[in-house]
């Protein structure tokens, strides 16, 4: 599943569409595909992993789930085409995603604060949210969008080892400078995410996910399903501290 950072990409991809109207519209998704027809792209946003395709008075919902993808200005061979969007000066086509209709002002369906990526996110909100969790696991907290919009599992891998936590840890056991810390370091490294994924070295730089070894204690890196989202941990025993 794509991650905040990566919509961030999607949206610079597309962005040559803005202001441009839409000429054709095509593909299997099951919305009222003739509305779009003729309309004026009035902007392109992103809340987390969602991908914003604005319109005067309603917005397109783009969510790419587990296996969904895009490209530009060509067609990716043999793969059913959810929704292509033609316009004078190119195409944009959407595969394996959910898209729905958002109507009216967009900024009363989100709240851009949640998001770590966007210049209005707010990191005391996502203070009192958690400490308002107080039994839920850090694994956990970490990948609910409404605190961390954004932030996916390769995400909740890295920051957990960067900043030494163990996944399991309890919200309520952990020092608050641990929490200030991992909070600020949800939304670094998401901007360091996306540069490396920019320049497609995104996996060289990881620490934690995928891998079997600690680098700063030479012992192994385990591997376990976490949480009550029973997602994919990469963990170091050794120096990720488990506050139970
Ligand atoms: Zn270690």
């Amino acid at each position: 599943m794509p991650e905040g950072p990566s919509i961030i990409l999607v949206k610079e991809a597309v962005a040559q569409f803005k202001g441009k109207e839409i000429i054709m519209v095509s593909g299997n998704s099951k919305i009222d595909q003739s509305r779009l027809l003729n309309q004026k792209v009035t902007d392109f946003k992103s809340w987390g992993k969602h991908f914003l395709i604005c319109f005067n008075g309603f917005t397109l919902r783009v969510h790419f789930l587990m296996f969904g993808s895009y490209s530009i200005n060509e067609k990716k061979p043999d793969r059913p085409i959810r929704l292509n969007l033609t316009f004078e000066n190119g195409e944009i086509n959407l595969y394996s995603c959910s898209i729905k209709y958002l109507e009216g002002d967009i900024n009363t369906h989100y709240d851009w604060s949640t998001d770590v990526m966007n210049d209005q996110w707010d990191k005391k909100k996502a203070k009192v949210k958690l400490k308002a969790l107080p039994n839920k696991l850090i694994c956990d907290a970490l990948l609910e969008q409404d605190i961390f919009a954004g932030v996916g599992n390769i995400i909740k891998n890295e920051i957990l080892y960067r900043v030494r936590v163990h996944p399991e840890s309890v919200i309520k056991n952990m020092p608050t400078t641990k929490i200030n810390t991992l909070i600020d370091e949800s939304r670094i490294y998401s901007f360091q995410f996306l540069e490396w994924k920019r320049n497609f070295e995104l996996k060289k730089h990881w620490l934690a996910h995928t891998k079997k070894i600690c680098l700063r204690c030479n012992m192994p890196i385990i591997r376990k399903q976490t949480g009550i989202k029973n997602r994919r941990s990469f963990i170091c025993t050794n120096c990720q501290i488990l506050y139970r």
